[in-house]
């Protein structure tokens, strides 16, 4: 069982909580009443997109069964989905949820990196 979303409070040290607000100015791909998606600092592809929670949630493991949780779960997914498609990679593309420390994550504030443009390789690092 995951944290309730009422203590999904913004965070004042986590730098996506700041975009997020606004406090740290980045362009918007995409912005809903729950999600915005913006380009990733440091692209790992010629499109390297950011989905994200507007809600500070620190990882994926954070989420319950609840109809709420499961709800932003799945709009997450179809957004970048559909952010793929507006963006021309109807090649292919590649959704990835790094998850703690040895899932290789360094933000800790939920992001679905949507990444595409190019030929991917597996396994990843
Ligand atoms: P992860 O390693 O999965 O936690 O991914 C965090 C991602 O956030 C990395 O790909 C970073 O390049 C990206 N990132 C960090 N700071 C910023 C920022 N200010 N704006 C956009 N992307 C960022
Ligand atoms: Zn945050």
């Amino acid at each position: 069982m995951g944290l309730e979303t009422n203590t999904r409070q913004p965070d004042p040290d986590c730098i996506f909580c700041k975009i997020v607000k606004g406090e740290i100015p980045s362009k918007f791909l995409l912005e809903t009443d729950t999600l915005v998606a913006f380009n990733d600092i440091s692209p790992q592809a010629p499109t390297h997109v950011l989905v994200i929670p507007k809600q500070h949630v620190k990882d994926i493991s954070q989420f319950n069964s609840s109809t709420e949780d499961r709800t932003l779960l799945g709009t997450l997914f179809q957004q970048a989905a559909e952010l793929a498609q507006k963006l021309n990679l109807q090649n292919g593309f590649r959704l990835v949820v790094n998850t703690g420390d040895e899932g290789g994550q360094t933000v800790h504030h939920l992001h679905l990196h949507l990444i595409g443009g190019r030929q991917m390789i597996w396994p990843p690092g």
